[in-house]
């Protein structure tokens, strides 16, 4: 668990502003949904928080540690995650553990049978569907040790059946453990069935325009159905 706070953040390339004086505070073990249109800032600010880049202006800060533009000190899923071509899917995700001094290749494993790749460890990533490399992405960020995590569009390459699984057992991680997520989706029933908050970007430059408590205990999502007007 780890508190988070983003400062007044701001990125701009070029002549766009993407972002404008972003402030945001995600409490220890708290879940929050991230959620706004394509182009909006959202994979931008968790380049941000993930340190990918440093922002023009502003902090973010990680339990009172500046971590601005320091990578490695939160857990990142990035949207397009890609995996080593010449290492086997069972290696790519054991690298989440490389600082680890024994890397936890049971744990490893099990995971992976989880997510429905038992038969694939030993295989390559160009043996694998979009969906496939995805999942095997998410394993790798789950492994990885950090008490904070970013997950950007997790699920978006799987079919209906297997996002719920993977939404049921991120949510069961994150029960046993409370790490504390920061979780971009396109799919408010996907973001009301995990999160405590849901906030929105607005249009470029973007700032939180929108914030939502979930006040009621988690639904079972198969029981959510949302129009449109529910974002306005
Ligand atoms: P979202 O994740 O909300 O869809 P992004 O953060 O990916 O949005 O993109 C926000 C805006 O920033 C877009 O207009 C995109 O073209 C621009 N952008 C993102 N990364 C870069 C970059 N490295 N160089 C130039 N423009 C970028
Ligand atoms: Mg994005």
């Amino acid at each position: 668990m780890s508190k988070l706070e983003i400062n007044q953040l701001s990125k701009r390339f070029d002549d766009t502003a993407v972002l404008e004086n972003v402030s945001l505070v995600i409490k220890d073990g708290e879940f929050v949904s991230l959620l706004g249109p394509s182009g909006s800032g959202k994979s931008t600010l968790f380049h941000l928080i993930g340190g990918l880049f440093a922002p023009d202006s502003g902090s973010i800060t990680l339990d009172g540690e500046d971590i601005t533009g320091k990578r490695g000190k939160i857990s990142y899923m990035p949207q397009s995650p890609s995996l080593f071509p010449w290492r086997s899917v069972l290696d790519n995700v054991l690298l989440a553990q490389e600082l680890k001094e024994k890397p936890n290749r049971d744990k490893a494993i099990e995971m992976l049978n989880k997510v429905g790749l038992s038969e694939y460890k030993e295989s390559y990533p160009r043996e694998l569907s979009g969906g496939m490399k995805q999942r095997a992405a998410f394993v790798r960020s789950l492994l990885s040790p950090q008490k904070a995590m970013l997950l950007d569009e997790p699920f978006s390459a799987l079919d209906e059946f297997t996002r719920m699984e993977m939404q049921k057992w991120l949510l069961s991680i994150w029960e046993e453990a409370k790490p504390t997520v920061l979780f971009v989706t396109h799919d408010i029933e996907e973001a009301i069935f995990l999160s405590d908050r849901i906030l929105i970007l607005g249009d470029r430059p973007a700032t939180i325009v929108k914030e939502i408590s979930i006040q009621f205990s988690r639904p079972r999502v198969e029981d959510i159905r949302l129009s449109e007007e529910f974002l306005h």
